[in-house]
Parts: C-alpha cells; structure tokens; sequence
C-alpha cells in the first residue's frame, strides 16, 4: 500500500482518524502499539503534518523548547536548536510516519465533508472528496489553529495589492520592496515581522492590542550536547524533565496566584525599553493587562525590528480598507502594496464542527453554539464514539501541547478497551457504543470552569482567542499537565451510557450520583 493510496468505497474501519498533526499521528502511533491495524488516517492536504505544515510564513519557529516539544515515544537527540523551527518540526512528524510504520494507514487529500452517527448501526458515515466509509470509532484530531481567520474587513475585496493570511504564506509572491501591511501582533506576527522588515520598502504594523514579549532564551544546541543525548538517551529524558518541571511550577502563577506575574512583567518592560528607545513607541507598545493573560511571546529581534525606520506601528486594529489605503480604527492611513494578516484561527467556531451530525441529528456545532463542551477534554454528549484530540479545555498557556495530547492518547487507548470488553466490535444487538452523560459532562464543565475563574486567563483584564464570543474561557486548562493525565488516564464507565443496537440514544438521562461522584 502507498501513500497515496484511497479509501475503499464503502470500507468499514474499526477507527478513522481525522488530520495528521502531532494530534492524529500521535493517535496513529497509539493505535498500532495497542495493536489495532484497522485504521485509516484521513488527511485534507497532501501531506502529513497539520500546523507546522500551513505555517511555512518566514520566521516560523516554536516558543516551547524541543526537547518538551516532541513525543515521549520519540526523542530526538540530535534537535539543532533549544527552540526548533518549522522546517525541522515538519521534518520530525514526516520520520515519526515512516518511523511508526504509518504511512499505509494515511489517506492523504481526503477532505472529510461529513461525519453521521448512524443510530441503527452504531457506527459512523464518513464522507470524504474520495469516497465514503464507515468507522466504529472517530478521533477527531483537526486542531484548533486548523482554519485560518480573516476578519471581516469593509473594502477588503477591493484592495488591488496582494492579500494573504500568516498559515497560507504565498511563496511565489516576492515583498522585496515593496509596502507591506501586517495586521496583527500575536505569535505569528511578531515573528514575521523581523523576518520580513529588513526586505521590504516599508512595513506598517496594525496593532490593535499590544502583546506582552519576553526574550527568547535560543541557541544552537552544541555537538557534544547531541553526542551525550545520542549515546546516553536518559540524558535527552532528563532534558525534557528539567523543561517540564520548570513549567509544571510556573503554572501555579496563571491557575492561582496571577499577581506573582508582576516580576514577569518588570522583565518584559526591560527587555523592551532595552530596544526601542523611542518614548511613544513605548507607551503604544506597552501592554495594559497583566502578562499570561494572551500569551507570553518570546522574542529577541520584535522590539529591535519595531526600532527601525522602515516601520510604523499603528496602536490602532485595521478597520476598513479603500483601494490600497488601509484606514485604522482610530482614523490612521496608509498605503500598501501587500496585506499579511497574522490575524489566528477558528478556535472557538471550529468549521469541522458544522461537519459533525450526532445521535439527534443535529451539527456539532449546533450543540456547541452556546459554547464547546466535552467531558474531560475528549468526548462530547449526543456524539458516541466520536472523540476529540486537543478538544475544549486542553490547552496550554505556558507549556507543550505535545504533553496534552499524551495524556489524551491513553484515554483514547482506555476507551478502546473498554468499548471491546462491553462488545464494541459485536454484530447484532450485541454490538454496543458509549456516549458521555450529560450529567457527566456538566459536572466535568462547572468543575473547570470553576477553577477557571481565578487564573489570569479570566482576571487579567484582556480578550483574548482562549475566550468564546460569550467570553468563557473553553480553550484552556486551568490547572498542570499532571493534573489533567491523572484525569485522562482511564475511562469511567460510570460517566458513560452504554448504547446498544437498534435502540437510540434517549434524551439526556437522570443526573447519577455515581457519574457525579466519580469526576476527578
Ligand atoms: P492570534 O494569537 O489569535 O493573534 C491574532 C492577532 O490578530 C491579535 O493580535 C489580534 O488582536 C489581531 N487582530 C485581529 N483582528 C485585527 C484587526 N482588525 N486589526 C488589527 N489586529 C487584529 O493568532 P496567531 O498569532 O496566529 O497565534 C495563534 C496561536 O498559534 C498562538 O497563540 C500559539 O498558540 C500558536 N502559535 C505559536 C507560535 C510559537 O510557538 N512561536 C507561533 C505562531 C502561532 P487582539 O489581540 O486585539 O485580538
């Protein structure tokens, strides 16, 4: 079997899953170790790697260290750099697919178009731009920086210039010269912008909230390190140790005491105030919300880049657009040639969700317009065997997401188990499926969120993507990486109905003291 090869027409797999990032490969690599072969990997582009491989934009690198930014299973010792970048991130998750023996599995520019629960026989419909299947069990691995978000600019369609988003970087299109507008100063923003500034003729900055920047700690990893990592691996374990150790402690400041982060805050000033010497560029980059409440970025060349004087920052977001004249919210023109907005993704409003049509027949997205819920990150109520990696509540404010999706990676392997022991892969009225409680689910969201209320996501006086449009923070975890694979270590079953052929889902049981009781 190739790479490239299609699905079957009418083929039954025992699991599909969805994209093939650190997520879906992650997923795959699980899979085969719990010894399941029948499986297919469903992947809309044409090949593996999910946001590392979208986000080719010039400077692209990651701000978690590559020795945490990597699998458990899969040490690399011979990363290049402390922070790796995208070049080197795609080319680890290409190895980890030959490596783990995944690309037969891969069904690479299969595009999902619908997914439906089939009540009758317990198994899901798939449709992809390839043919259809059916799957007992859907992982849903697509991510939430999958979808990029270009806001909704009056007069945007008539700009004659050359417009793109940071994840869908237009190679052929050469900035040399010319007058380049980038919106936005988020992660990938403040990347691009240091990277682009010394080759364009003039590059004005929209920036409608400043972000908090702290230098970024980055060398080449030495040769000798590498050697010690290559010949001796629990060297390269305790590496990753030390990394994920500092930011399990560090988390405490976000979940639970906020107003330690001040000290942090003193740093970022300096390493501000250390490049950009103008005062009024200071007070426009100065940010009035506490650090962590958007994320922390990290950047030795942002600030110095923003110094140079072929740059203007507009302290104001980008409100309308007139021929080639972008007029800022607070009335500032100016002219451009190329548009880059480094403007993020459909966190909350996840398209996939719209593709998603559960036990009562409605969209995922219908049962999630009030906000994303799952139980304990992976599941939602009314979608059995449906589960997603990095879904509400998993993410990170300040360590590796890789950490989270482990933890999510044994939960799946649990519910697997589990769903076999009760006759998962039976025929007939022996066949069964899990679908969360709703009570389980409710008891699971109420104890996040009430952990949530303190954190700095919610206190620290910002908007920010981890809010939904009814300002509930439903992206991250409010507590450590421990905490949540203690979480996600096993299925209860107590949390879960057990559904058997032939009959539907029920409406929404009883509230169990057992479901109750059993959330940790
Ligand atoms: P983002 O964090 O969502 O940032 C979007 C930016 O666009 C914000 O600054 C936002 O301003 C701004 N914006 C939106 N509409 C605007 C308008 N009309 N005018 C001006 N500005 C506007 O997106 P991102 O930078 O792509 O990052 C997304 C996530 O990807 C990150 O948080 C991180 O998790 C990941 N990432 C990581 C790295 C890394 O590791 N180094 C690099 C890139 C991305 P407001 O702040 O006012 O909303």
């Amino acid at each position: 079997m190739g790479q490239y090869e299609h699905v079957r027409e009418g083929r039954h797999v025992r699991v599909a899953v969805i994209g093939s990032g650190f997520g879906g490969l992650g997923a795959a690599v699980r899979l085969r170790r719990e010894g399941i072969t029948d499986f297919v990997v469903l992947e809309r582009a044409g090949s593996v790697g999910g946001a590392w491989r979208d986000n080719s934009y010039p400077g692209c690198a990651c701000d978690v260290p590559s020795h945490l930014y990597s699998f458990s299973f899969a040490p690399n010792p011979d990363w290049p750099r402390t922070f790796s970048g995208q070049r080197h991130i795609r080319a680890y998750l290409e190895h980890i697919a030959d490596t783990f023996g995944i690309r037969p599995h891969l069904r690479l520019d299969h595009e999902v178009r619908l997914m439906r629960w089939d009540n009758d026989a317990l198994r899901w419909e798939i449709e992809t731009g390839r043919g259809t299947l059916t799957a007992d069990v859907i992982v849903s691995a697509t991510g939430p920086l999958s979808d990029p978000k270009i806001p909704d600019i009056p007069g945007l369609d008539g700009f004659p210039g050359k417009v793109f988003h940071s994840a869908r970087w237009d190679h052929g299109y050469d900035l040399r010269g010319k007058r380049v507008a980038v919106i936005g100063t988020g992660a990938s923003a403040i990347q691009i912008v240091p990277a682009i500034q010394p080759e364009v003729a003039r590059l004005t900055l929209f920036q409608r909230t400043p972000p908090w920047v702290m230098p970024r700690v980055d060398r080449a990893i030495t040769g000798a390190e590498r050697g010690l990592h290559r010949a001796l691996p629990f060297t390269g374990s305790l590496r990753r140790g030390l990394l994920w150790s500092i930011r399990e402690l560090q988390v405490q400041a976000f979940t639970k005491r906020p107003n330690e982060l001040g000290l942090v805050e003193a740093l970022a000033r300096a390493n501000m105030t250390k490049a950009v010497k103008d005062p009024a560029l200071r007070a426009k980059l100065t940010p009035a919300y506490r650090i962590g409440c958007k994320r922390i970025l990290l950047s030795n060349a942002y600030y110095p880049a923003l110094a140079r004087p072929n740059v203007d920052v507009v302290a104001s977001g980008l409100a309308e657009v007139r021929g080639s004249t972008l007029v800022a919210a607070d009335g500032t023109r100016a002219e451009a040639d190329a548009i880059v907005f480094g403007t993020g993704f459909h966190v909350t409003d996840m398209p996939i969700a719209e593709r998603v049509v559960g036990a009562d027949g409605i969209t995922l997205a219908e049962a999630w317009k009030d906000g994303m819920e799952s139980l304990r990150g992976a599941t939602a109520a009314g979608f059995p065997n449906w589960m997603t990696i990095i879904g509400p509540n998993t993410g990170l404010g300040n360590s590796s997401m890789i950490l989270m999706i482990e933890a999510q990676l044994n939960y799946l392997a649990d519910y697997l188990r589990q769903l076999d022991g009760l006759g998962g892969r039976g025929t007939g009225r022996e066949r069964v499926a899990l679908a969360p409680r709703p009570s389980a689910v409710q008891v699971w969201n109420q104890r996040v969120q009430r952990r949530m209320a303190r954190t700095v996501w919610n206190t620290g006086g910002c908007t920010s993507w981890y809010l939904d449009a009814n300002g509930r923070n439903t992206t991250v975890w409010p507590g450590t990486t421990t905490e949540f694979r203690r979480a996600t270590r096993q299925v209860n079953l107590a949390e879960y109905e057990v559904i058997r052929a032939g009959s539907r889902t029920g409406p929404p049981g009883p509230r169990t003291a057992s479901a109750k009781e059993s959330v940790r």
